[in-house]
């Protein structure tokens, strides 16, 4: 029986799929934090490239991809898509399970897909320097990666905790001839505000994205790039959907679920997007998208405009919030600890064309483990979520005696992420579930 399924360079898709062509409700605009009257592209284009900020409101439903940025793609993709044989047996189950493995680029996982030709629309700009956030690190170090592509200079504010906890993923940003300084630093105002109430602050995402911005905003030659929720950044991700669709027509199957883990939603867009487009137009396939209970915005979280980032500076955006102000605990999936969601996702979601679900963090962890001891990947705890539901879906199967087909997204290996191993198999992680409407801070 064959295990996976490789493709040429040549099948490298040559355009990114936008869903906006296809919603039956077209998203809402997003808003400008002072006014609150929907922004125009001159609001962005102080932090963006046009080019960019016109991928982000097209209606067109391919966009051409640049033949530069399908060769630099071409170092890792495409991935594989591998039938995850040996858990099948393990769950005695009839379901077969595919995974797509975004864990085989450079980085480690799905975000260099849009890294890549965020910093090509920005060299083509003129644009000399790139600023961002970064959290857990797996952005900032894939940013870091594709403006060493193009040439391009880059500054990484790195969450404090993170800065100190996970040093290898600083060391990886600076391999690749990025700056990276913890946040808050003494570089921005909005840092040096921060570092004077409290000079021993942990840092929190919403703070880096404020120094990140106003890096860009106060230098004509810088602008700032993110790693997931915006139209753009799930844009670039379908081209995982795409090759997957190709591959499972390969395989002779086609998926009756497509399952993906979501912190902002790119890795799970950028897999089910193009399924999805199917689905609007008739055929049967479930799209689920899985997420912590500790940040769980989809199933608790409540659709309206709301701030990007804590301090409420970015637009305010159509999603799933639990709030902007809201502060997960400290759980291992660091990448998914977003208190919103895409506008698109949430469109979706919204419009019942994808189902959500929320695991704790201890049942994640054990689907982790099954699937190192039987795939031999150790995945990265987001991805491990997305494990958990396809895991739980092939048990469901079993019980009901059918041969579904189910396809989730790998969306990176956990080579970094071993304390959290460590502290699974300890016996040492905490379940963290929190209410509807409530911070646990
Ligand atoms: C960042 C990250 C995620 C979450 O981000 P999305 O935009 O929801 O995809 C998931 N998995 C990995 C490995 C990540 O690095």
């Amino acid at each position: 029986m064959q295990r996976k399924v490789i493709l040429s360079e040549h099948d490298i898709p040559t355009a990114y799929y936008n869903i906006q062509a296809d919603l039956p409700n077209p998203l809402e605009p997003p808003l400008h934090p002072g006014t609150k009257q929907p922004i125009g592209p001159d609001d962005l284009s102080a932090i963006f490239p046009m080019e960019l900020i016109r991928q982000e409101v097209t209606h067109e439903r391919f966009v051409e991809i640049p033949d530069r940025v399908r060769a630099a793609y071409a170092v890792f993709r495409p991935s594989p898509l591998i039938r995850a044989l040996d858990l099948e047996r393990a769950l005695d189950t009839p379901a077969h399970i595919y995974y797509k493995y975004e864990g085989v680029s450079p980085a480690g996982s799905h975000k260099l897909n849009t890294a890549i030709p965020q910093a090509y629309y920005n060299k083509e700009a003129g644009i000399k320097r790139l600023t961002t956030e970064t959290g857990a690190g797996q952005w900032g170090s894939s940013l870091s990666l594709a403006c060493n592509m193009f040439g391009l200079e880059c500054k990484v504010y790195m969450v404090r905790v993170s800065y100190e906890q996970k040093p290898y993923r600083r060391s990886m940003i600076r391999a690749w001839g990025s700056d990276v300084v913890a946040s808050p630093s003494r570089d921005t105002n909005a840092g040096r505000a921060v570092l004077k109430k409290d000079p021993a602050s942990f840092g929190s995402l919403g703070i880096a994205i404020s120094e990140a911005v106003e890096d860009a905003a106060t230098h004509s030659d810088t602008n700032y790039s993110l790693g997931s929720v915006l139209n753009h950044v799930l844009l670039h991700q379908t081209i995982i959907g795409q090759e997957a669709m190709k591959q499972m027509e390969i395989a002779g199957e086609y998926p009756d679920v497509v399952i993906g883990c979501v912190g902002g939603g790119s890795n799970f867009g950028g897999l089910a997007l193009p399924f999805i487009r199917e689905k609007i137009a008739g055929r049967k396939i479930r799209a689920i998208a899985v997420e912590p209970a500790s940040c769980p915005s989809l199933t608790k979280g409540e659709y309206r405009y709301d701030f990007g980032d804590t301090a409420g500076l970015t637009p305010l955006l159509p999603m799933y919030s639990l709030g902007h102000d809201f502060m997960p605990p400290s759980i291992h999936a660091g990448g998914l600890r977003y208190h919103g969601m895409a506008p698109i996702i949430s469109r979706l979601y919204r419009d019942d064309l994808i189902e959500a679900r929320a695991y704790e963090q201890n049942d994640v962890f054990a689907a982790a483990i099954q699937f190192a001891r039987t795939e031999g990947i150790i995945p990265a705890p987001e991805s491990s979520h997305a494990i958990r539901a396809a895991i739980d879906e092939a048990l469901k199967a079993r019980q009901e005696g059918q041969a579904k087909v189910i396809l989730f997204n790998l969306s990176g290996h956990g080579h970094f992420d071993m304390t959290a191993y460590d502290a699974y198999l300890a016996g040492q992680l905490q379940n963290s579930a929190v209410e509807a409407g409530r911070s646990p801070n």
